[in-house]
């Protein structure tokens, strides 16, 4: 936005009164991210201030007044702007209250002009003034703000720090929305994510990437101020195509939903079941995936095999496979391979899913915290087992587990 600031006031050209005002919006409106390109003085004469107003308009987006807005007939920058914009001049009926309270307590005799102060512009907003009794004004008329101040400083700058500046946060917030698109990851850990796009994170400021991490998924938020949502998709576009040239074999999802969800989005498009088998996530797998609504549709079930009895009696891994001198034990890619083949022939899935490790805390058949065995088992393929060493709690390890598997069968 650029912004035109014009100080109305013969006696600023006179040379009798330095122009602090100028100088106290221009930083203000800095402050505000708002560019001011000119600063303009005016005297008080009506030609002229419409003069000033027509040039200012042809390079501003918002035009400051301060100056002009009190009783006597100098006063002129209500009644120039309001002409020049072809708008009434009303009564801001709670100003012409006060000013009337102020001048019957005090038990001064008010004239006629004093109420010159409570004019405002048609269609205008009212800029409550504090600390005297003219009130100020803002407005929008095709596509130019227009804000007008006092000129005495003590009535000027707390308008501008209270009600303009509040009026002007609005316009912004308008004008500049924020836009934002999720993009989430699996298979990747948040700072390899961010390692691989570091240097796109650094050199942005519009569209800013953040990276964050959430419960076994990375996701990166990309964000953009823009006038139009059609502005905005553009430009986050673009942003996400460079993201994805580094790490696009990762990205699930371009919406905020979880593997699971993404996983079974997938199944259903081709038609197919899964059922699991879990050991060191305890259900988790199961639970993450019927926490969506829908689910049945996908997963058929899955057991807890949670003791090598269990994977014994439930999915008749033999025991000499789980236990005993040279078995190769339940945390094995043999186990994790019997276990996935036979929940999905005992289901009748086209996918069996299994899962068998460490969680810890303490390491398990001699085999360390964090050792996971996962399978995939497919109806006519080759049974796939996943080996992962995942660091963590024992409640962070289980959480990985169960998205490592999830990630394996997305891709
Ligand atoms: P008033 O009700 O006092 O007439 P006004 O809004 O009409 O207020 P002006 O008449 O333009 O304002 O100015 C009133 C006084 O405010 C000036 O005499 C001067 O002392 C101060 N003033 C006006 N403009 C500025 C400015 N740009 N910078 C610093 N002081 C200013
Ligand atoms: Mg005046």
């Amino acid at each position: 936005m650029r912004a035109e600031i014009i100080a109305v006031g013969t006696e600023l050209l006179l040379g009798q009164t330095v122009n602090t005002n100028a100088t106290y919006l221009s930083q203000g409106l800095a402050e505000l991210g708002i560019d001011v390109y000119f600063q303009t003085v005016v005297g008080d004469n009506d030609t002229r201030i419409r003069q000033a107003i027509e040039l200012a308009r042809s390079r501003a987006d918002l035009i400051l007044f301060t100056g002009g807005l009190g009783p006597t007939l100098d006063d002129l920058t209500k009644d120039a702007l309001a002409a020049y914009l072809g708008k009434a001049i009303h009564i801001h009926e709670p100003s012409m209250v006060k000013i009337e309270t102020m001048f019957a307590s005090r038990g001064i005799h008010m004239v006629e002009s004093n109420r010159r102060q409570a004019n405002i512009i048609e269609g205008s907003d009212a800029l409550m003034n504090d600390a005297g009794l003219a009130v100020g004004n803002a407005m929008s008329v095709n596509g130019t703000h227009y804000v007008l101040l006092p000129g005495p400083p003590r009535e000027m700058k707390p308008m501008f720090d209270g009600p303009a500046k509040a009026w002007l946060r609005s316009i912004l917030g308008e004008e500049r929305k924020l836009y934002s698109r999720l993009l989430k990851f699996a298979g990747i850990g948040e700072s390899s994510l961010e390692q691989a796009i570091i240097d796109l994170i650094e050199q942005q400021s519009d569209p800013t990437i953040a990276p964050y991490a959430k419960e076994g998924e990375v996701a990166i938020r990309i964000s953009t101020k823009a006038l139009s949502e059609q502005e905005a998709s553009v430009r986050l576009d673009q942003t996400e195509e460079r993201i994805k040239e580094r790490v696009g074999k990762h990205l699930f999802a371009r919406e905020d939903i979880p593997l699971e969800e993404a996983v079974l989005r997938l199944l259903r498009e081709s038609g197919r079941k899964l059922a699991s088998a879990e050991s060191l996530t305890g259900g988790l797998l199961a639970q993450l995936i019927t926490n969506i609504p829908g689910s049945s549709g996908e997963f058929l079930g899955g057991v807890v095999t949670y003791t090598n009895l269990m994977k014994h009696k439930l999915l008749s891994i033999p025991m000499s496979q789980l236990e005993g001198p040279g078995a190769p034990g339940a945390i094995s890619e043999s186990t994790a391979s019997l276990m996935a083949e036979r929940v999905r022939e005992l289901t009748g899935s086209d996918f069996g899913v299994s899962l068998t490790g460490v969680a810890g805390p303490s390491e398990s058949e001699g085999k360390p915290v964090g050792l996971v065995y996962f399978g995939i088992a497919e109806q006519g393929k080759p049974t796939i087992v996943h080996t992962a060493e995942l660091s963590g709690s024992r409640g962070i390890i289980r959480v990985r587990a169960a998205k490592a598997v999830l990630y394996r069968l997305w891709q």
